[in-house]
């Protein structure tokens, strides 16, 4: 791990975590970063320990850090209806929920039911009532 990369991640957690109430992230997975222009810092950088830092300062600033199981099939769900599609190819960029028509980005979609689904894990840790749609 060269000093610049453990820069890079010590300033994006920062900044992450100062800029947010709670962080959502899917473990192990840079779906979400794929497409943006972090998407290479972040995997020089080491997802895993990207996501312990923000896990520590999200402790240290009294914010939420969820991580949502990499298991969960985010791009699949539609996140209006919550109705479960089959998987969908890499290279299926938009598709339309068949129970309530609902067109998606398929990146959008997915970070939608991370957020949900890591609210509804930090719902479930604090003693509520909501589970995950299956
Ligand atoms: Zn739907």
């Amino acid at each position: 791990m060269s000093d610049a990369r453990r820069d890079w991640a010590h300033k994006h957690s920062t900044a992450i975590i100062r800029e947010n109430q709670a962080v959502f992230v899917e473990d192990l997975c840079v779906r979400g970063l794929a497409r943006t222009r972090l998407a290479k810092s972040v995997h020089d950088a080491g997802w895993g320990m990207f996501t312990r830092m923000l896990e520590e300062k999200a402790a240290r600033y009294g914010r939420t850090f969820v991580k949502v199981d990499r298991f969960y099939p985010s791009s699949q769900i539609c996140s209006r209806c919550g109705v479960r599609g089959g998987p969908k190819p890499l290279s299926i960029r938009e598709w339309t929920c068949t129970a309530c028509d609902a067109v998606h980005d398929r990146d959008v979609n997915a970070a939608k039911n991370i957020h949900a689904a890591g609210r509804a894990e930090w719902l479930n840790a604090c003693g509520g009532a909501v589970s995950l749609p299956s």
